[in-house]
């Protein structure tokens, strides 16, 4: 299953304009957030907050609505979020930690739980992972030289970056420019090139926007967690759903690029194994889906 399990996949959106005007997609991830710290599913969350440098998230524990709101889009660096579950735990004294997370995070808090070796009272108090999609990271100084060399813009005056459409966009006061997001994978962290999952496989839900319209996102709910809390955000009005086949290129191009995702790194992982050099996972040759034994 090259999207993971999950037991529903909708197009959503958050109904809250305000989280529609400051997210990056559909809102799914504020939106969800914000909804479970209201209905104390959890009483705070790890996000990928503000810092003084505008575009350089710093991971943050949010204790209301507003701090979860202010850390919304998407920020195009890293932004270690796993790192912060212990200060949420032990300095915040959280009982119920949700958290954002792109895949590679996500997997990381699913192994601290599988093994909680030297974490058992931090892993066992999460309570709600959404994970966001995601096909590449760049340190900041990469996303800063790449946005002012190929968009020919200061970076201080962006106002939205986003990938979509085969592109990388970025937004400014004085118009969009775009460039193929092929120019941005030199500029890449070497470990997504043997990165195989697209759609955080491991979340309580995730979140992305390939395969959904404009200002949607495509929701994977995948565990009972997941499904708490997005169900009960449907009922109270806060979200709405469309069948995922409504978008224009739907559940198929979804499928398509989480497959692509992982061809492609499992060949990177094949030649890096062939040239000896250390790989996360075994070879394609060895036939076995590696995040099946996570
Ligand atoms: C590096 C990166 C690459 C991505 N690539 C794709 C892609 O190729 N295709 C796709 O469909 N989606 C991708 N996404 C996800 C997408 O940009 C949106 O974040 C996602 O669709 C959620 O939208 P939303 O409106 O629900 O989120 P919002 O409601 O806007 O909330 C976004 C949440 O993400 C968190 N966040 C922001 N930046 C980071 C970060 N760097 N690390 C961890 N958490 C962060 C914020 O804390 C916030 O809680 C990527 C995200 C990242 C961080
Ligand atoms: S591509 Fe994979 S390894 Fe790279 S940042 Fe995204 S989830 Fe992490």
């Amino acid at each position: 299953m090259v999207l993971g399990k999950y037991k529903q996949i909708t197009l959503a959106r958050s109904t809250d304009k305000q989280i529609q005007n400051i997210s990056q997609d559909g809102g799914i991830a504020t939106g969800l957030l914000a909804f479970a710290l209201d209905e104390k599913i959890i009483d705070g969350a790890v996000v990928a907050g503000p810092s003084d440098e505008m575009w350089k998230p710093e991971p943050t524990v949010a204790l209301t609505a507003d701090e979860i709101m202010a850390a919304a889009g998407t920020k195009y660096t890293l932004c270690p979020n796993n790192w912060m579950i212990k200060e949420a735990v032990r300095q915040y004294g959280l009982e119920k930690v949700g958290v954002v997370t792109i895949p590679c995070q996500t997997m990381g808090l699913r192994k601290m739980q599988s093994y909680p070796f030297g974490t058992r009272f931090m892993a066992d108090k999460i309570a709600l992972i959404v994970g966001i999609c995601c096909t590449e990271n760049f340190s900041f100084e990469s996303l800063k030289t790449f946005i002012e060399a190929k968009a020919g813009v200061n970076f201080d005056l962006v106002e939205k970056m986003d990938i979509g459409k085969g592109k990388f966009w970025v937004y400014t006061q004085d118009g969009t420019i775009n460039f193929p997001i092929k120019e941005t994978h030199g500029y890449e962290q070497n470990g997504c090139k043997v990165c195989l999952d697209l759609v955080s496989e491991l979340s309580d839900i995730s979140t992305g926007s390939i395969g959904a319209p404009d200002d949607w996102s495509a929701v994977e709910v995948r565990t009972d967690a997941g499904d708490t809390v997005f169900s009960k955000a449907v009922d109270a009005g806060l979200i709405e759903t469309k069948p995922i086949d409504e978008g224009k290129f739907g559940l198929e191009m979804l499928t398509r690029l989480a497959r692509q995702k992982k061809e492609k790194a499992m060949k990177e992982i094949d030649r890096r194994k062939e040239l000896g050099l250390p790989v996360p996972y075994k070879a394609s040759s060895e036939k076995e889906d590696p995040l099946a034994n996570i």
